[in-house]
């Protein structure tokens, strides 16, 4: 029942009319070949890999799910010619490091193709997903040695890539984990423990499957000054790069069953002295980790919005499609026995929510993809750095905020089709059980919002805000002329003052009590979502006030857009004033009560 379409219009105005993106790539050397014209036909072309090849198995392979057979697993049909397929058509490689057979394609043209990806098959962009971290992970900080002998054919796509972080008793705590390395003489280590929850750990989609794994060596500090970051291959490859035919001692002790993504294969991997590389230098595994987490965080906020714009794609056609009831105002559809549902005002209200969120968080992923792309390109030391500052600090919130509304998005889209959204056919079920992992993995929500509130507010005392805020003014300032933006400018001004009355309150009693950063983070990461959905949603109504107003062919859409705009500042934006006066409440009584007291 479910058919998706690559949201074709949206990208292209957000890109070319919103970002201008072909100014920014035409500032930096690195991405100056990049056109509006590539950047069009990459954009088609994954839409219809996303259309064509991936919709079609997103519900039989939630179905089918993967299957687990003494250490080997089976993905689903039709998985193996996608990946196949896809890996073909050279999408592993895209962003790749141009010296090892990578495109070196920026983060924006990436973001919208994953967003398309994960809204057509999240079980299948995970595979992907995974061997982009691990790829950009071993870019960075590998030897060169490490980056010719596996980089080639992860972007070829013959092999793929794992994040091996988690164990039983290690999480949000990574310092705890217990996984060992050990020195061998020639130079490698072997490596020895348990890792749980890895994403593609084992499946039957490449010839070989490379681990970066984080464990510790013998002589380390305790905590997470002393994780080191290894690869691990499944079968060990010599030194021209060729498979020597040997099995690693790394195997899949089972599959978990789970309540979405059913068809990516989620593994506890077992390490029985297996050999393993170093990868960048001793002790610093974890901020090895962190280069790449910003760009995976990145991605699970867009596997909130593109499962949001799967869903309400199905919502918004069956609103239109199904009739129930009459309009208050009177009769619209008299040939027929009861009116279309879109009609009705709280069918519009769940419409309208989704379809605001869905494109403020599209912008504000771009957004963050723009800096990250700035922060890698950019010829310029400091504009590296303010890029380089400017995502530490969107990246939380465009994780937590972007999956948090993206979940929601998929449950009112279920709503909207009523009982027929709980029944399997219609494809609204498996969204809603596919989007909730997004807000646990990669660093639960309240994580990022802790991350928001603690080390990139208080800790950097509002500094990494400032810069944000200079942004706004920049973007306020541009505007100040335009008549019809005023309204608007308005609205996001008042919000704004809200958000630096919530961050002054926090920074001021952080001192006294050091529960209050943890007790408004969340409230936090909520404001400042709402605060950046809407300078989303200023640039965007003023790029549709222009496009309206130049007799374009898409009059009537930037009508929408604009339409849309509204009722976000209107029904959505206000509740920046609740959190405020939740965030003015402090922590007291969250901690009053005694453990076992609930
Ligand atoms: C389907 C799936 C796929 C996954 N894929 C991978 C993968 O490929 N590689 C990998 O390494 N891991 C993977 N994970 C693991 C995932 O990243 C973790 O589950 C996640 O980071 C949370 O860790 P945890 O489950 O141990 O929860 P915990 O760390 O036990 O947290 C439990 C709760 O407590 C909260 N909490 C914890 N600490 C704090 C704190 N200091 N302050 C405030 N709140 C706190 C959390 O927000 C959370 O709500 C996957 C998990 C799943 C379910």
């Amino acid at each position: 029942m479910a058919t998706y379409k690559a949201p074709l219009r949206d990208i292209r105005f957000l890109l070319n009319n919103v970002f201008n993106v072909d100014q920014l790539f035409a500032s930096m050397p690195d991405t100056a070949e990049v056109t509006d014209d590539l950047i069009a036909a990459i954009v088609e072309e994954a839409g219809k890999i996303a259309e064509g090849m991936l919709a079609p198995i997103n519900q039989s392979g939630d179905a089918e799910a993967c299957r687990f057979d003494n250490g080997t697993v089976t993905t689903p049909e039709g998985f193996k010619e996608a990946y196949k397929a896809f890996a073909e058509g050279g999408w592993s490689s895209l962003t790749g490091d141009v010296n090892y057979g990578g495109q070196g394609m920026p983060k924006m043209l990436s973001a919208v193709i994953e967003e398309m990806l994960f809204a057509a098959n999240s079980s299948f962009a995970l595979y992907t997903i995974l061997n982009t971290g691990a790829t950009l992970t071993l870019s960075q900080h590998g030897s060169d040695e490490l980056k010719q002998r596996y980089l080639p054919k992860m972007y070829s796509g013959n092999w793929s890539g794992t994040m091996c972080l988690t164990e039983p008793h290690a999480g949000t705590d990574l310092g705890m984990i217990k996984t060992k390395a050990d020195l061998q003489a020639d130079g490698s280590y072997r490596l020895s423990g348990t890792k749980i929850f890895i994403t593609a750990g084992e499946h039957d989609l490449t010839e070989n499957i490379i681990h970066l794994v984080l464990a510790k060596l013998p002589d380390a500090p305790p905590g997470p000054r002393g994780i080191s970051l290894f690869l691990v291959p499944k079968f060990l490859v010599d030194e021209s790069g060729v498979l020597t035919g040997e099995r690693n001692t790394v195997a899949c002790g089972s599959i978990e069953r789970k309540m979405g993504i059913k068809a990516s294969s989620t593994c506890v991997m077992n390490f029985d002295s297996a050999a393993g590389y170093l990868v960048g230098e001793e002790n610093q595994g974890l901020s090895h980790m962190f280069t790449m987490m910003n760009y995976e965080r990145l991605s699970m906020g867009l596997q909130g919005n593109g499962l949001a714009d799967s869903s309400y794609q199905l919502a918004s056609a069956y609103a239109k499609e199904r009739v129930q009831g009459r309009a208050a105002t009177g009769t619209w559809q008299p040939n027929l026995s009861a009116d279309p549902i879109i009609v009705h005002p709280d069918v519009r209200r769940m419409l309208l929510t989704m379809r605001a969120n869905i494109l403020a968080g599209r912008a504000l992923s771009l957004y963050a993809a723009s800096q990250l792309d700035i922060s890698r390109f950019h010829t310029d030391e400091v504009a590296r750095k303010k890029a380089g500052q400017l995502v530490a600090l969107l990246i939380p919130v465009q994780k937590a905020y972007c999956t948090d509304r993206g979940f929601e998005a998929c449950v009112l889209g279920q709503q909207v089709l009523g009982g027929h959204g709980y029944i399997a056919e219609w494809g609204l079920e498996q969204n809603v059980r596919d989007a909730r992992i997004a807000q646990i993995y990669e660093g639960a929500n309240g994580v990022q919002a802790l991350d928001l509130m603690g080390r990139k507010t208080v800790r950097s005392k509002g500094e990494l805000l400032e810069i944000l805020s200079g942004e706004m003014d920049e973007f306020v300032a541009s505007q100040k002329d335009v008549e019809a933006m005023q309204s608007y400018l308005a609205a996001f001004e008042n919000c704004r003052g809200r958000l630096e009355e919530a961050t002054a309150t926090v920074l001021a009693r952080s001192s006294d009590d050091l529960n209050e950063v943890g007790a408004a983070s969340y409230s936090y990461m909520e404001l400042m979502g709402l605060v950046l959905y809407c300078f989303m949603w200023q640039r965007i109504l003023a790029a549709a006030l222009a496009d309206q107003g130049s007799e374009s062919p898409d009059a009537d859409y930037a009508d929408a857009l604009i339409k849309t705009g509204e009722f976000f500042l209107q029904k959505l934006l206000p509740r920046t004033e609740s959190l405020l006066t939740e965030i003015s409440s402090g922590a007291h009584s969250l901690m009053t009560m005694r453990a076992e007291q609930f």
